[in-house]
């Protein structure tokens, strides 16, 4: 039996894609609440398509990572029930916490009774960002996915209550839970920002999402489903979407995925139609984006009414010092590329983990501005 040699100091994402691809919701078949993202992707699920691209991303993995020790902490200090598993014939998902009411609580042993009790039955959801999206979670709220999936849960826990399962047969007896809110809590995975975004149930957008879900059970074929992102490159979820290839298609070398959409020229026909109709309100918008930053070029900055305006760039920009990674390549016995090509040089001195030698370039980078929602 051959067994895989493992250098003396392998890379530690090793292991966790490794772990990562044992979770048992990396190898799920059935439709789960958090896969209602997209109605293409839930259809490939449902219609049990195999999985056509490996994925894993590092920012994600964080993101669990993150998740588990925050309801476990959860759970721990306030005794909130984490992990809990709800289902119907259509649907099942895993609630990160449910906050149960005195009431309710009450009939459970002690050992399971809350040490932090809600006024009412609480669903929440946790939902790490990394800073980048920070301010759209601050300035828009929940997206509809997020919010169809939380209500998803709920609705399951209201219907049929916990999933008579081992684990939770105690909760199970409870019987239908009353849930009568909501609660989405965002947590910023680079600085630790945590934002809570409460609203009282919905029986109305409970049925929506239960109408998604019909919807993707009547397609014949998940080709029937509807693509909910614009693929690869454009939409961060199809870059690391399992059915991306399926999807998609095979694009021909160097071109988008998005081009295997193109099959006649009624397609190009379209495709104009819909860029030239993009253009105009783009175009006037810009203009008006253009107009206020020209106008702000000279105001401090500091918080105005509901935005805080920041200011940034302005720093002096670096470049890689071929002379000293030439050097460098020297000397780590590394085969220089026979026409210098810099990026190549920077990709192989960071594959074999040395850094990269900087050179100042006596250049400045932009003036940069940033407006951001302001919090109390
Ligand atoms: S690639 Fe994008 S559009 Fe296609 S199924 Fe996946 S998420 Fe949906």
């Amino acid at each position: 039996m051959s067994t895989a040699v493992i250098p003396s100091s392998p890379s530690i994402w090793a292991a966790v894609e490794a772990a990562d691809g044992r979770r048992p919701r990396s190898l799920q078949t059935q439709l789960g609440a958090s896969d209602t993202v997209c109605e293409r992707r839930a259809a490939y699920i449902l219609h049990g398509h195999p999985k056509t691209d490996t994925v894993f991303s590092r920012s994600a993995a964080l993101g669990t990572m993150a998740h588990e020790g925050l309801t476990k902490a959860a759970k721990a200090e306030f005794g909130w029930l984490i992990e809990r598993k709800v289902a119907d014939p259509a649907i099942r998902g895993s609630i990160d916490i449910v906050q149960l009411d005195e009431a309710t609580a009450k009939r459970l042993p002690a050992r399971l009774r809350p040490k932090v009790t809600a006024d009412v039955v609480t669903v929440e959801d946790i939902k790490t960002k990394t800073v980048w999206k920070w301010d759209d979670v601050l300035r828009y709220g929940p997206t509809e996915a997020e919010l169809r999936q939380v209500h998803l849960y709920a609705d399951l826990l209201r219907t049929e209550g916990f999933e008579d399962r081992t684990g939770q047969r105690v909760l199970a007896r409870l019987g239908p839970v009353g849930v009568q809110q909501i609660r989405l809590r965002y947590v910023c995975r680079d600085n630790g920002d945590e934002h809570v975004y409460e609203i009282p149930f919905d029986p109305q957008r409970a049925e929506e999402a239960r109408w998604w879900l019909t919807r993707v059970a009547e397609t014949k074929s998940p080709e029937d489903g509807r693509r909910d992102f614009m693929g690869p490159n454009l939409d961060a979820v199809c870059d690391f979407c399992p059915f991306a290839t399926a999807c998609w298609g095979i694009p021909a070398p160097g071109r988008p995925a998005q081009t295997t959409l193109i099959h006649d020229d009624k397609d190009v026909e379209q495709a104009l139609i819909d860029y030239v109709e993009a253009h105009k309100p783009f175009a006037e918008a810009k203009r008006v984006k253009d107009f206020a930053r020209k106008k702000l070029d000279g105001s401090k900055a500091g918080r105005y009414g509901p935005n805080v305006l920041k200011w940034g760039g302005e720093n002096p920009l670096e470049e890689p010092d071929l002379a000293k990674m030439i050097e460098l390549f020297d000397d780590a016995g590394l085969k220089v590329p026979q026409t210098e090509d810099l990026a190549r040089m920077v990709k192989i001195l960071k594959a074999a983990g040395l850094p990269v030698p900087m050179r100042d370039t006596g250049r400045s980078s932009a003036r940069t501005i940033r407006i951001v929602p302001y919090r109390e």
